[in-house]
């Protein structure tokens, strides 16, 4: 991965300036595919495309299309950067909507929410929680870490719990076995309170009922995994039947089909033939 230059972003709202990094070259190469759609790459980093203005006194919700991008170069040293939305964020996002989304209730409106409500959904599939984060301290420490190890792995936590992104794949997983196939769970969602689960639940019941109208192959998958991440197993195994292109999304269909077969509401990774 090559990064590239940082560009400048320019809140709708206020006009102040925000700085963003960049790629310049990068791939798939060792990319992980995750059943809710998400896809970590290590050669290609991400970038948030929801974000908040850093400056108090104004701090609307926006998103990075062109209209913000700015094709001046200032000096960068004193902009803040844009960040990814905490799940707290992303609800107030929901909430009160994007200050560049146009008509409330148009369809890029419309389609903002149904973006930002799957972005939560995948920030809650994939958080690592304190507990398991404390183990893997405890682990290091078994293992003789050094403390400047323990440091940056610290550091790098509270910064993902800031700012809702880890720069790395740390997230904890199990493997279970079903007939011969091995299904492997992320633990984001797993042991959750109720409150949070009532959360997340609404969230997968809303983008489903957005999604109503929509038969395209990704619309339909992502029905059918939401199904299955609120325990709706019959309801998500009929969703995978209207795939049409059933080659391109098998190795999909078949881990999904497995975890309803366990009654897993979790997501997991999806291991591809190629
Ligand atoms: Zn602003």
């Amino acid at each position: 991965m090559i990064p590239g230059e940082d560009i400048i972003i320019n809140c709708p709202s206020c006009r102040k300036p925000h700085k963003q990094g960049s790629i310049a070259s990068g791939n798939t190469f060792g990319a992980s595919y995750f059943s809710d759609g998400k896809c970590v790459a290590p050669m290609l980093r991400e970038f948030p495309y929801f974000v908040k203005c850093q400056y108090d006194e104004c701090g609307v919700f926006f998103k990075i299309d062109n209209s913000v991008v700015s094709r001046k170069k200032p000096r960068l040293d004193k902009i803040p950067p844009v960040r990814f939305f905490s799940i707290d964020e992303y609800r107030q996002g929901i909430n009160v909507g994007l200050f560049n989304s146009g008509k409330i209730g148009g369809d890029e409106w419309e389609s903002d929410i149904l973006a930002l409500r799957m972005a939560l959904w995948r920030s809650f599939n994939h958080r690592i929680k304190k507990k398991d984060f404390d183990e893997i301290i405890a682990d290091m420490k078994a293992n003789g870490a050094s403390d400047t190890s323990i440091f940056l792995e610290t550091f790098e936590f509270e910064y993902y719990r800031q700012f809702g992104q880890y720069n790395w794949f740390k997230i904890k997983m199990s493997k279970i076995m079903q007939d011969d196939i091995s299904i492997y769970v992320i633990d984001g969602m797993k042991d959750v309170d109720n409150v949070e689960k009532a959360i997340y639940d609404d969230n997968c019941r809303e983008i489903i009922s957005l999604l109503e109208n929509k038969s395209d192959d990704e619309s339909i998958l992502a029905k059918a995994e939401l199904y299955r991440n609120i325990g709706k197993y019959d309801m998500c195994k009929n969703s995978l039947e209207l795939i049409s292109e059933t080659d391109k999304y098998k190795d999909f269909i078949k881990a999904i089909n497995a975890a309803c077969d366990i009654k897993s509401t979790l997501t997991l990774l999806v291991e591809r033939d190629y």
